[in-house]
């Protein structure tokens, strides 16, 4: 277990701030020392994980509802506007693999 080493320098030191303008010393009482410096390197504990950082990120941004649909002129299905017809595109596939293997 490593030892925290406390030199009386470092017990009464004095802790300076740089403010924009103002320059203010603080000195720290020696009960407050060991809280003081905690405080200062406060970090997080553990890595914020993929999935935590991409729900967060993605918090309100869901997939949004396909609005542009029109009727397949061709079968009369639904389909999405400028995008082809998934039951033509098959049966298409499907009367050119009959045709090969006629
Ligand atoms: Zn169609």
């Amino acid at each position: 277990m490593a030892m925290r080493l406390f030199s009386p320098m470092s017990r009464l030191a004095p802790v300076a701030f740089a403010l924009p303008s103002i320059p203010i010393a603080i000195t720290v009482p020696p009960l407050l020392a060991d809280l003081w410096e905690s405080v200062l390197r406060a970090v997080p504990k553990k890595k914020t994980s993929h999935m935590k950082k991409r729900h967060r990120q993605m918090a309100g941004k869901a997939l949004k509802d396909v609005q542009s649909l029109n009727k397949c002129p061709g079968c009369g299905q639904i389909k999405r506007a400028h995008l082809l017809c998934p039951h033509c595109v098959r049966e298409i596939k499907d009367s050119w693999k009959t045709a090969q293997t006629a």
